[in-house]
């Protein structure tokens, strides 16, 4: 394959990967979006495997075939709800790879470069490799924490933050040494600052607490891209460079939008700290009693709402009570009932989680709401069904300063007229707080399994229909 082709190959991919991304945030147009970065990376592949640059095809189709397989056994089996470390694993993948490039490149004697290249050259190898080491460090210890290897607690040193500034004034210190030193100086300050941007990967990721970690995937996310495209000044590969840009900034972009959903800045994430892990947490103890639910009782007043809300959480996730649920819904608007979901920013475990799983159970996308789109209509509606939700339903959020999440804008399910809670206990959400809602007055708990109470619901819902219409 000519080298213009090879560059026309490229350009046409980075356009799909453009689409791609478009295509990824609505959900009409995902699938779609989907299909085009397939599309993409496929001709990205064969346009690189054919390029004049690669000959070792035996070694290739062997790579291809290993990593091909391992990666799609492994995305078959991944249950949504651990995608957030299956994601983190893969960053790290990008890292290494980035780390091994730079050492590759550096070790290259077949190209030689001159003067302002020659220095421009080797400080792509430096920052790549930096970004590189720190990325798959930070990847590997955020992945610990996701799968529960490694303790949700923030890993809080003495100094810490002073001890990140040195590591990041030594990384600088031989950079100097390495850019423009003689080889084996530099070989060493390479292999010194590798140790150092691993160490800081794993300090600043074993300092956040489990609560953030999603953010800081996010964020490693958008390191690996900076990682890529680093990669791809050294291999001078403008598809990676583009490629790595795009992942760069649409992790950065996400972790902005998923802190400002959680009412956290972003320095403050990085900075580490929150998130203790436990389910005591901190905010104010909430005293009072719950009012408890039947099966029977739930299903009277569900018969009996004009106006539903059903709002789903982690816990509908873990449950897997989309499909009942999609069901119920189906059933209630049968009966000439308006039935709404209504989606919090960053309800389950990553963003758009419940999108995907209501998608997946084929839930109409237009009677799918965002929060701003449904919290004004909290005090007109009947009945709110609030399925393994817990922190984004929270009122303290709003009224209680010494929580943690204080600040977060949340779902005012408790505005409506009455509002029933299936979870299977008392236990915290994600942020290890109190909930307030559980013990208001016009709330009742469906205490049991998501899933086998909407089962039940809905079997319930049906023959107590059948019945009204065989009258
Ligand atoms: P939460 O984690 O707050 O609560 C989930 C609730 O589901 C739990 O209280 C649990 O209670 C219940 N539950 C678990 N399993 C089941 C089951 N099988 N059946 C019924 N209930 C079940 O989830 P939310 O979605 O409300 O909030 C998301 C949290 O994650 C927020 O704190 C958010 O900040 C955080 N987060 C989310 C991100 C994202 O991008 N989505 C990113 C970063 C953080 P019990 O054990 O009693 O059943």
């Amino acid at each position: 394959m000519t080298d213009n082709l090879v560059t026309v190959a490229y350009l046409a991919a980075g356009v799909l990967f453009i689409l791609s991304l478009g295509g990824l945030s609505t959900q009409e147009t995902a699938r779609r979006g989907n299909l085009f970065g397939i599309i993409g990376m496929t001709i990205a592949v064969v346009a690189t495997a054919l390029s004049n640059e690669v000959s070792a095809y035996g070694l290739l189709a062997g790579g291809l075939a290993v990593g091909g397989l391992i990666g799609a056994v492994l995305a078959a089996k991944v249950e949504m709800t651990s995608m957030p470390q299956l994601v983190a694993i893969l960053h790290s993948f990008v890292g290494l790879a980035a780390v091994l490039v730079g050492y590759a490149t550096f070790l290259d004697t077949s190209v030689v470069h001159e003067g302002a290249a020659a220095t421009i050259h080797q400080i792509e190898i430096y920052v790549g490799v930096l970004v590189g080491a720190l990325t798959f460090t930070g990847s590997v210890i955020a992945f610990g924490k996701l799968q529960g290897f490694i303790g949700g607690k923030p890993l809080l040193l003495p100094a810490r933050h002073v001890l990140n500034v040195v590591a990041v004034l030594a990384c600088v210190y031989y950079g100097i040494s390495f850019v423009g030193g003689p080889h084996d100086e530099a070989m060493l300050a390479l292999y010194v600052m590798t140790a150092i941007s691993g160490a800081i990967g794993v300090h600043m990721v074993m300092a956040i607490g489990g609560a953030d970690m999603p953010v800081v995937v996010s964020m490693l996310n958008s390191y690996s891209g900076w990682a890529a495209a680093a990669a791809g000044f050294m291999l001078s590969n403008d598809l990676l460079i583009i490629t790595g840009a795009l992942v760069g900034s649409s992790g950065a972009i996400l972790s902005y939008i998923m802190c400002a959903a959680m009412n956290r800045s972003f320095v403050s994430v990085i900075l580490g700290g929150f998130g203790t892990g436990t389910s005591s947490g901190s905010g104010t103890q909430v005293e009072g009693e719950v009012t408890p639910v039947d099966l029977d009782e739930t299903v009277e007043l569900m018969l009996d709402a004009r106006s539903v809300i059903i709002v789903p959480g982690y816990g509908m996730a873990v449950a897997q009570a989309q499909h009942p649920l999609y069901e119920i819904t189906n059933v209630l608007r049968g009966r000439g009932a308006l039935v709404r979901f209504g989606i919090h920013p960053v309800a389950g475990r990553l963003p758009g989680h419940m999108n995907v799983l209501l998608a997946e159970a084929k839930v109409p996308y237009d009677i799918v709401l965002e929060m701003e789109e449904l919290n004004d209509d909290f005090p007109e509606t009947d009945l709110v069904l609030v399925i393994g939700a817990n922190d984004i339903v929270n009122p303290g959020a709003l009224e209680d300063t010494s929580s943690p999440i204080y600040g977060m804008p949340v779902l005012e399910v408790w505005k409506a007229q009455t509002t029933i809670v299936l979870k299977r206990g008392m236990a915290a959400g994600y942020a290890g707080v109190d909930n307030p809602l559980f013990y208001k007055e016009n709330t009742r708990m469906l205490f049991g399994d998501a899933k086998k109470n909407c089962d039940a619901l809905l079997a319930a819902l049906r023959t107590a229909t059948e019945a009204q219409a065989a009258e």
